[in-house]
């Protein structure tokens, strides 16, 4: 599947122009030019699509880690979209195949896969994949309940009026609080809108490249991924993304308390109001059952597009195991101390 010459171009646009934008945004803080009302409007637009990826496009949508009431999985789709990160079916099936195939051929954003494990790898997992269709998913394959969802495909297809949206609203709001000045209007365009894709899509890809790249790993699972404490708040918990994959349905990524993780808090927010239910939860006893743990079936060899069934996905063996028991193939399985 040939990306063609217009996508790359409103790609190669979603990049470039938010950067432009970061240093407009810089030359005029440099001058003061900047005021309370922009600042808020970045914040504000950053949490509130940042929570419409990591509590909408990936907790939910990706992963089912909790159900919600119709209009908060609309709202968080809707504002997952204003995040133009692409459209929801699309981001669906590229992180399912992620997890299908993790560091392994057929990961659509490995760091340590064609381009190799170097600086090349880790800028081809940052944002170099989002040009390689070829690598991509087939959301009718990947995202077919996303797809016959009638209210998530219709906010899917109305993706591009969505993104625009997102950058103009910021500006609008600039405008109306800076008392209807086309200063106002410009500010708010840059800081809400801008400003804030610049850090959120940076922040998003970060998980893609940083989290399989270097930090932190607690289980024996057989890929790269790893937790990044650095990373907690701006990606609001998605960086413990090493937790993640081990059990990839859990509503927490950050599984210890000093783990801090926003999206989880929001989830935990709209299951006491009442408006989210089923939330998948990992017991401590699972946690340290799976740490201890070095060899396991491999459960998540396959490619099917949905999570399996059961809470957590077991780690894989590790290559260094499967090695040893390749030379001694008849020996039963003893574990390793870790
Ligand atoms: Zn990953
Ligand atoms: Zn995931």
């Amino acid at each position: 599947m040939e990306m063609s010459r217009l996508d790359k171009a409103i790609n190669l646009i979603v990049i470039v122009v938010p950067f432009v934008g970061v240093i407009f945004a810089t030359v005029m803080l440099w001058n003061r030019g900047v005021d309370a009302i922009d600042l808020g409007l970045f914040l504000v637009f950053y949490v509130l699509t940042g929570f419409g990826i990591t509590v909408g496009y990936h907790r939910l949508f990706t992963h089912r880690a909790f159900a919600a009431k119709p209009w908060v999985s609309n709202t968080l789709a809707v504002l997952g979209s204003m995040a133009l990160e692409g459209p929801v079916a699309d981001w669906v099936a590229d992180h399912r195949k992620h997890h299908a195939h993790t560091d392994v051929e057929g990961d659509p954003h490995s760091p340590h896969l064609g381009e190799g494990s170097g600086l090349r790898g880790l800028f081809h997992a940052h944002l170099g994949w989002i040009f390689h269709e070829e690598d991509r998913a087939d959301s009718s394959r990947y995202a077919k309940d996303i797809l016959e969802d009638p209210s998530l495909s219709l906010i899917s297809r109305q993706f591009p009026a969505l993104a625009v949206l997102g950058v103009l609203l910021p500006g609008l709001l600039g405008y109306a609080l800076h008392g209807f000045e086309i200063a106002g209007l410009l500010t708010g365009l840059l800081w809400g809108g801008l400003v804030r894709l610049f850090f959120l899509h940076h922040v998003t890809w970060s998980i893609n490249s940083v989290c399989h790249f270097s930090g932190t790993r607690r289980f024996p699972l057989e890929d790269h991924s790893t937790n990044v404490f650095w990373l907690a708040i701006p990606s609001l918990g998605e960086s413990w993304h090493h937790n993640h994959h081990a059990f990839p349905r859990s509503a927490e990524h950050g599984l210890r308390r000093w783990e801090l993780d926003p999206s989880a808090a929001l989830i935990r927010l709209l299951a006491r109001a009442g408006l989210a239910w089923n939330l998948v939860e990992i017991s401590p006893e699972r946690q340290s059952q799976l740490e201890a743990e070095a060899i396991v079936d491999d459960a998540a060899s396959d490619d099917s597009p949905l999570p399996d069934a059961t809470s957590a996905r077991l780690p894989r063996r590790t290559r260094a195991w499967r090695a040893l028991r390749a030379l001694v193939p008849k020996k039963p399985a003893t574990k390793p101390s870790v």
